[in-house]
């Protein structure tokens, strides 16, 4: 076969495919996926292909450009059972943050502006006073993300000097942040106390130089320190930083306000203990515990707070307006007491497992088949590591588990379900209630496909 056989772009234009195509497409982007796929035929001859006819390369061109029109960032159902689940966007706003989003974004907004004075105002004023009013911190700002956080308080307050951390707590967590390197992108030295087991307190004291800034304190995000192990705790860190006129900052990554334990979870760290103890500076997550959307969240004096402020990184990484209404609205839920309810990540952890059963046997019932086990539900997002929730597990025990969830994968909405034990299975406390009629739309759909097991006894748990 020949290359010379492979029409020119404007000859397929001019057949009523290519019509179409344009019509459909517009010029740029019909021309766009022609060329693209007359390259890709031009590839296949050359390995031994046959030369398409012309309808077949204009099909081939209209399926590519509809493929670039789909957008790849999109909802998925999470049957995961991991609450904070990174991945998949961590966490899902409740109905008032959406709602908050949605007006600002649809026009103009008070983002900067200062309305009885009709001038001028601060983008911070949104959200500070609702976090010194919650937490009884003396000032707040809010940044893009708590890896920004981390970056602007190590370059603001200990650029060129030295920082001191427990060996037990130089950690990576996901996504590349890795607390060695973002001390070396600030220019600040790191100075790593201790064991990888055991940090004392006077491991701390006999480090301290003229040079040092800081005492910083990482929580352990993902990891459990086990065994013959120890830690200097944070009010011990802060006493030694008072006695030295050192900056104790705590990056408390997951930002609880509310404590794990009361839901029979281990107990997360919570700002207001790190408050209480007295660090200087508190950072963490506005998309992990928290519940908000991705921010950084510096809490401190008004003194420290204006440092970062006026800091030129601070402007690198200010947090935009749909951020900041989201994280409002998100906010304000725990003013009025209501976070538990309204707030996505805290009603799947406080769900009492019997509603979770419930849930799944509801599922099983509409679908006619699977069958419950019990099983754990994570929180995830660098929280609370090995520790889990009891919950009620739909397992499909038709087809094969990593095909069933490629399929599954497929669907619109895509279903994200977890295979353990070599079984598919769903867990109900992650799936968003509204999500469900999707959910069992998606499996019906996937398990019409599936060849049944003549064995197979629906209602069978
Ligand atoms: C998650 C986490 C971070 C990073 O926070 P992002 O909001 O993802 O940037 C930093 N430190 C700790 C301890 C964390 O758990």
């Amino acid at each position: 076969m020949s290359l010379r056989e492979l029409p020119s772009v404007d000859r397929l234009l001019q057949g009523s495919e290519g019509v179409e195509l344009l019509q459909l497409f517009g010029r740029p982007l019909a021309l766009q996926a022609l060329r693209e796929q007359l390259d890709l035929e031009r590839t296949q001859i050359r390995a031994g292909g046959n030369t398409p006819t012309d309808k077949q390369i204009v099909t081939r061109a209209r399926q590519l450009a509809e493929g670039w029109l789909i957008p790849s960032l999109k909802p998925v159902i999470n049957a995961t059972g991991v609450i904070i689940h990174t991945n998949l966007g961590r966490a899902p706003l409740s109905a008032a943050a959406r709602q908050a989003v949605e007006s600002v974004a649809a026009g103009y907004s008070t983002l900067e502006y200062d309305l009885p004075r009709g001038a001028r105002g601060k983008r911070d004023q949104h959200t500070e006073a609702l976090l010194t009013r919650l937490t009884g911190a003396k000032a707040a700002l809010v940044v893009n993300n708590n890896a920004a956080a981390i970056l602007l308080a190590l370059t603001a307050l200990a650029r060129r000097k030295e920082v001191l951390i427990s060996r037990t707590q130089l950690i990576e967590i996901g996504g590349g942040f890795r607390i060695p390197d973002v001390l070396k992108q600030s220019g600040a030295k790191l100075v790593e106390v201790g064991t990888t087991n055991r940090t004392h307190l006077h491991d701390f004291q006999t480090a301290i130089t003229p040079k040092t800034a800081l005492i910083m304190r990482a929580h352990h995000s993902n990891f459990k320190l086990v065994g013959f192990t120890t830690e200097p705790s944070l009010a011990e860190l802060v006493a030694l930083g008072r006695q030295h006129g050192l900056t104790v900052l705590d990056d408390l990554g997951s930002g609880a306000l509310i404590d794990t334990a009361s839901f029979g979870l281990g107990h997360e760290p919570t700002v207001q203990e790190s408050l209480q103890a007295g660090a200087t500076l508190i950072a963490f997550s506005g998309d992990k515990l928290l519940g908000g959307p991705q921010s950084g969240i510096l809490l401190g004096d008004g003194a420290i707070i204006q440092r970062l402020r006026k800091h030129p990184l601070a402007r690198a990484v200010r947090p935009d307006k749909l951020c900041l209404a989201a994280l409002s609205a998100t906010l304000l839920h725990y003013l009025r007491d209501e976070a538990l309810v309204e707030i996505p990540i805290w009603r799947m952890i406080a769900a009492p497992v019997g509603d979770v059963k419930a849930r799944a046997e509801a599922w099983r019932a509409a679908l006619g088949q699977g069958m419950l086990i019990e099983g754990s539900s994570t929180v995830g997002g660098g929280s609370l590591p090995e520790e889990s929730l009891p919950t009620w597990l739909l397992a499909l025990e038709t087809g094969h588990p990593g095909e069933l969830a490629a399929s599954l994968r497929a669907q619109s909405p895509p279903v994200i379900a977890r295979i353990a034990d070599d079984r598919l299975v769903l867990d109900p406390r992650t799936v968003l209630p509204e999500q469900e009629p999707a959910l069992l739309k998606g499996l019906a759909s996937v398990l019409s496909d599936t060849p049944q097991p003549s064995t197979h006894t629906p209602g069978a748990a």
